[in-house]
């Protein structure tokens, strides 16, 4: 019989799991794992970029805000039909899932917004399943998004509650939870995860697992980032993100929100196939991967270096099932 669901988790029994010898916790994630999903099966989701840079938000983590002087390019929104082509050749590459970034505070109801519109009704004709991140949302706009096709909207917390205000300023963890609100009402599926080695302590790790884990519905898609260390933001010279953390933190997320995809997303390009295979045995189901071979604005491994490990690890991508979860990014 299937581990239950609960939304009634407390922060004493988040914390009792995490703190469990580590190959307890991920004997019990794989438990959970295979109860409910196939272990051997792994979402490869596409992310592009259709709008780069110049964010006027100042996440601290992130290359695009146009506070710090990074190497990335400044990019407007890109034409439909570059989009599009896109798309076909990540659907082409074996990718179900297509994300679309666009480095936005929030959605302003103008011409852009329209030419999204159109990219996701796009990308949805092509059979693939469309997921956006573009900064907070109303709930006309979000409804908007979901009759144009939209099936996932990603917005992370990106980290706990307590320690959000380090991080970001322009912004407040509850505008976070509004729009994830907002999307839910549409009838949108959920994608919201946060990022680990921000600075944060365990118990804001636990911290963010119990919001996500609280939620009257868990979010279907859960991504465990590993901050990528962008030169020129203010954490470039944050340590790298210890392995075992990683896989602590997948393995938990498995355990307390069992039916959702746990995505394996931003830190993969520092990662070993074998620390990428301890990952998938704690529950991550889910990966990005891209023809350009970033994600968003940094490094990511490619789709036939990836294709290499799924043959290595007897993993194969997952059919695209629209009733499902999603993606990392704002
Ligand atoms: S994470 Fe998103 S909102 Fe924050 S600075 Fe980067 S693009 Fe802007």
């Amino acid at each position: 019989m299937n581990t239950a669901i609960r939304n009634n988790w407390t922060k004493e029994e988040i914390q009792e799991i995490y703190d469990q010898p580590l190959l307890e916790l991920v004997y019990r994630a794989a438990t959970v794992h295979r109860e409910w999903h196939r272990a051997s099966e792994v979402q490869v989701c596409t992310l592009l970029s259709v709008k780069t840079g110049g964010c006027p938000e100042d996440c601290s983590y992130c290359g695009q805000a146009a506070r710090y002087h990074t190497d990335i390019k400044v990019q407007a929104l890109l034409p439909t039909e570059t989009v599009i082509a896109h798309a076909q050749k990540a659907k082409d590459s074996g990718s179900t899932r297509f994300c679309m970034a666009a480095a936005w505070r929030e959605v302003r109801d103008n011409r852009d917004f329209d030419r999204v519109i159109d990219m996701v009704k796009g990308v949805n004709d092509l059979g693939l399943e469309v997921c956006c991140t573009l900064g907070m949302l109303t709930e006309e706009q979000a409804v908007r998004l979901r009759d144009a096709g939209l099936h996932a909207y990603n917005h992370n917390l990106d980290t706990s509650e307590q320690y959000y205000e380090e991080i970001i300023s322009t912004r407040k963890f509850d505008n976070r939870i509004n729009t994830i609100n907002h999307v839910r009402k549409a009838g949108i599926t959920v994608c919201s995860g946060g990022i680990i080695g921000l600075g944060e302590t365990h118990k804001d790790r636990i911290s963010m697992l119990l919001t996500l884990a609280t939620m009257p519905k868990h979010p279907e898609s859960v991504p465990v980032n590993a901050l990528a260390r962008v030169k020129g933001t203010p954490l470039e010279h944050n340590p790298k993100v210890d392995i075992w953390d990683m896989v602590r933190m997948i393995a938990t997320a498995r355990i307390v929100m069992p039916a959702s995809v746990v995505r394996l997303s931003a830190g993969r390009i520092e990662m070993t196939e074998t620390e990428q295979a301890w990952c998938f045995m704690a529950g991550a189901n889910s990966i990005f991967t891209g023809e350009r071979e970033t994600l968003l604005v940094t490094p990511n491994p490619g789709v036939s270096e990836d294709m290499q490990m799924f043959r290595n690890l007897g993993l194969k991508p997952m059919e695209n099932k629209k009733s499902e979860s999603s993606c990392q990014v704002h």
